[in-house]
């Protein structure tokens, strides 16, 4: 008999949560592969705004969707967490309502296995959640537990999460061997190619929009980013693959919208970005491109500016940080001075408007002051670019982890619930109060950019 997966995809457990373009790409991709080895896959996301049950049965608001396939997730107010309790934000549990979950994985009969995927190392309530009750409906069936909070707090996972298996290993190979471990065989050693290999899309309930990964990691080493932990090894796929993927979706789904999750798109464009771009010119496929994860700025030339525009990027979103170029020496090197000042001019010369193009500006930093903050907004609109404030989250297994652990006064170390971005972790509380300021000054850049062309 075939074995038979379920895939999870867990609820957020945040202060606040938003679908920009956001889905579980890694889980997808692993689906496919399964798939494709004869395996039954039958996946269950937490996150699904088109669960017909939830539409049928739930008393909660319907999220609001806005353009682009992006909108709203399904939310509920829970009891915070005890470590959150000094928070006065409401926290929500975001996705299917609890009994919609329980009735989905009920509907399984006799699963072999079951594939629990993570993300931001403070959602981890969710995904103990996900566990502690695929558990009760299937006492017997073995829990292995990825992803991403699975591989940077590999030991808290380990001691709480309830799975039988943490699997901290990169990819699908060290999937595989947990199961072999577990006596489950897959059917196929060498996959079907008669069934599609990309990321499983079509097991959701309805395609909003398809995201993409041309390359894994990034030749940078950012000091507050894990790329380089995740994925050690920066690696293109063949710009002739991408285009066949993108044709796939557009083609035979209708699909309009992409979004890129790359971490360095534009890095080594001329033999990978570049090449791809070059070709969807030439085909008037009439499509959208959307960059939530940042693009580099240093990367962004005449030509590549007039060939994101040519090809229907509508999304454009710079990874700027800060502007203080002190501070961003014991940071990263990804921007030197003058860069983003001529990439907005390169962007704005092709034809985008300020509204399409979002800059990243990092704050909560440690030993980072606010006026820094504000410095780098005003620097952004004087470039003509709308920010958009990003709060820091301390990561295990970055650079800057050690510095973040010493000048927070939250236990980082022994509670990733206090790694959340809302919390600021690494400010204190004088400058955090400065916080309304610098988000007022955002919002008064954003109004007047607002409808401008
Ligand atoms: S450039 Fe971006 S993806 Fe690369 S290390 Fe820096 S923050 Fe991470």
């Amino acid at each position: 008999m075939k074995p038979s997966i379920i895939l999870i995809n867990p609820w957020i457990y945040d202060f606040a949560a938003y679908d920009l373009w956001s889905k579980p790409l890694g889980l997808l991709t692993l689906a496919a592969d399964l798939r494709q080895r004869g395996v039954h896959v039958h996946l269950i996301d937490c996150m699904d705004v088109d669960h017909p049950a939830m539409v049928k049965r739930s008393t909660l608001k319907p999220p609001k969707r806005r353009q682009f396939g992006t909108g709203k997730f399904w939310r509920q107010i829970i009891k915070k967490p005890e470590a959150l309790k000094e928070t006065h934000r409401p926290y929500s549990r975001y996705g299917l309502l609890p009994e919609v979950f329980d009735d989905a994985v009920k509907q399984v009969q006799n699963p072999s296995a079951i594939l629990v995927t993570s993300l931001m190392t403070y959602w981890y309530p969710g995904v103990f959640e996900v566990i502690r009750r695929a558990r009760k409906i299937h006492p017997r069936v073995p829990i292995i537990l990825g992803g991403v909070y699975a591989r940077l707090c590999e030991d808290h996972a380990t001691g709480f999460s309830g799975a039988d298996r943490v699997v901290s290993g990169q990819g699908i190979p060290a999937i595989y061997e947990t199961f072999r471990n577990y006596g489950i065989s897959v059917p196929n050693e060498t996959p079907n190619f008669a069934i599609p290999s990309y990321p499983a899309f079509d097991l959701l309930n309805k395609i909003h929009y398809v995201c993409l990964m041309t390359s894994t990691g990034c030749p940078y080493r950012c000091h507050y980013c894990a790329s380089h932990f995740l994925f050690p090894e920066f690696v293109q796929r063949d710009p002739a693959e991408i285009l066949a993927e993108i044709l796939y979706w557009r083609n035979k789904w209708g699909i309009r919208d992409f979004a890129f999750y790359d971490d360095a798109l534009l890095v080594s464009s001329c033999k990978h970005t570049a090449v791809l771009l070059e070709r969807i010119a030439g085909l008037n496929l009439n499509i959208r491109f959307h960059t939530p994860n940042a693009i580099h700025v240093k990367e962004i030339t005449k030509s590549i500016a007039r060939l994101l525009h040519q090809t229907g990027f509508q999304t454009i979103r710079l990874g700027l940080e800060t502007s203080d170029n002190h501070k961003r020496w014991h940071l990263d090197k990804k921007i030197s001075r003058g860069d983003f000042a001529h990439a907005m001019d390169h962007l704005r010369n092709a034809g985008f408007c300020p509204n399409q193009i979002g800059v990243y500006i990092m704050v909560g930093l440690p030993e980072q002051s606010p006026d820094a903050v504000a410095e780098t907004i005003h620097h952004a609109d004087r470039c003509g670019g709308v920010p958009y404030l990003s709060e820091y989250s301390p990561i295990p297994h970055t650079r800057l982890w050690e510095n973040a652990v010493a000048t927070s006064a939250y236990d980082l170390i022994g509670e990733p619930l206090f790694h959340n971005n809302s919390l600021l972790p690494c400010w204190d509380g004088s400058q955090k109060n400065e916080i309304p300021r610098l988000k007022r000054m955002v919002s008064q850049i954003r109004d007047k950019y607002r409808g401008k062309p």
